[in-house]
């Protein structure tokens, strides 16, 4: 019955606690519905990939990919000896290595799970859902962002109408509709009500959660996030930086930044009076790892705390690539650490639950470099207030209670990927 509770959990919150305390699996899709009334984030449209493509019979890049990295497989299995940073990285798998085939043993062994987990991409697709259109044509935020006539560009959001607005600075309010018109860029857009909204941006229809907001710019403008009073600050930073990758897909996805340009990103700024915690995710890379733990972290003034690892598993359950292949693991990491703010005392530092060594995060994942929602497994160990005051940088998705800053916080929450209830 212990199962059954962990299941029943599972399918409300998303999340799934197995008994290897250490480890979970999540569904994104359950837990970014949570942000949601009218609205549901679609499935199919998130589980783009890792789904048996004889049955979807859409994932021809994945299997592209896959031949791909078959052919990687066979350059690997070339013995060429290691060079320093090499081994550095191939030591740190290794640490990893038994704590990851644990994580996957547990999951191998919960059969219940295992069995919803086939289901994930057609479970919420009942006929009476109606999947919204796709856009005709897409338009790239990260380009407009940047053209002169950014600051010109606006969003309408489509309040439901018995609902009255606060005066928010910045939106001009039609008494009649209902609808509310921001500048798009370089503007805080909030929908403070308790139910999501549809809002139109040049010919396409956007859902923004319940209790969101975003703020779509350039890195230039990101001080303007900076509150006025370090009580207004944030507890809880998500970053997600584009980093520079080698591989060209990736740089098609969005623009990457060299390493120095977050060096001065205003973390300490943004952080409440009461301390943050920062969770940073990178990429497997060696160089990258050194540039974080010996000049990232304390340019930003943090103390480094814990890893986490998500590891990425296909419906089966199996892992989406081989553990051992070095230049494409199944895994990415994200390291966390604690800012303190100008109020923090000692006394509230022992008030939360430091945050534990090496949780293992197990999820199918979604589109390109599309990382799970991991607030939720976050939030017991942020300092500060308990209605947690939390932002992510680099975001492309919104989420009930966050605010999003990016030159695409848009992205997900364009209206092809989700369904009306
Ligand atoms: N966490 C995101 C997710 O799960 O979908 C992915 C973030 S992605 C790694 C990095 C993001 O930073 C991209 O959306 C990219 O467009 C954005 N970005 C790149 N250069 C930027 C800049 N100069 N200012 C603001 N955002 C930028």
């Amino acid at each position: 019955s212990k199962t059954r509770d962990r299941l029943s959990v599972f399918l409300d919150s998303g999340i799934y606690r197995f008994e290897c305390s250490n480890v979970v699996f999540i569904d994104p899709v359950r837990v970014l519905n949570l942000s949601y009334t009218r609205f549901r984030v679609s499935p199919s449209a998130y589980y783009s990939r890792f789904f048996d493509p004889k049955c979807s019979g859409e994932d021809r890049h994945e299997t592209k990919l896959s031949s791909s990295s078959k052919k990687r497989k066979r350059r690997e299995k070339k013995p060429h000896s290691l060079n320093e940073r090499e081994r550095a990285a191939d030591q740190r798998h290794q640490q990893a290595r038994p704590m990851l085939l644990k994580a996957l043993e547990c999951l191998v062994a919960a059969t219940d799970l295992l069995a919803i987990m086939r289901n994930l991409r057609s479970v919420f697709c009942p006929l009476q859902c109606r999947e919204l259109p796709t856009p005709l044509n897409e338009h790239s935020f990260t380009e407009l962002c940047r053209v002169w006539q950014a600051p010109f560009y606006e969003i309408t959001l489509n309040f439901p109408q018995h609902h009255e607005p606060s005066r928010d600075a910045g939106s001009l309010i039609d008494p009649c509709t209902g609808q509310r018109i921001f500048p798009v860029f370089n503007n805080l857009v909030v929908n403070e009500t308790g139910s999501d909204v549809d809002a139109a941006f040049l010919n396409e229809k956007y859902i923004l959660p319940k209790e969101s907001c975003f703020y779509m710019s350039e890195l230039e403008q990101i001080h303007n996030l900076i509150p006025a009073e370090a009580d207004c600050g944030f507890n809880l930073i998500v970053v997600d930086p584009p980093w520079e990758n080698a591989s060209a897909s990736q740089k098609l996805l969005y623009p990457t930044l060299p390493n120095r340009y977050f060096l001065s990103l205003p973390i300490k700024q943004l952080t409440h009076t009461d301390g943050a915690l920062v969770a940073l995710w990178v990429t497997n890379r060696e160089k990258l790892r050194n540039f974080v733990e010996k000049e990232l972290f304390p340019s930003w003034g943090i103390r480094y705390a814990a890893s986490f690892y998500w590891l990425k598993v296909k419906a089966d359950g199996s892992l989406i690539s081989d553990l051992d292949l070095f230049h494409h693991r199944p895994y990415e990491c994200l390291l966390l650490g604690y800012l303190h703010g100008e109020g923090t005392n000692s006394e509230q530092m022992s008030s939360w639950r430091a945050v534990e060594h090496d949780k293992i995060i197990i999820s199918i994942p979604g589109d390109y470099s599309r990382k799970p929602p991991v607030g939720e497994l976050l939030l017991e160990h942020v300092p500060g207030p308990k209605r947690a005051r939390c932002i992510e940088l680099f975001a492309r998705e919104m989420i009930g209670g966050w605010t999003s800053w990016g030159n695409e916080p848009l992205h997900f929450q364009k209206s092809s990927y989700f369904i009306e209830r």
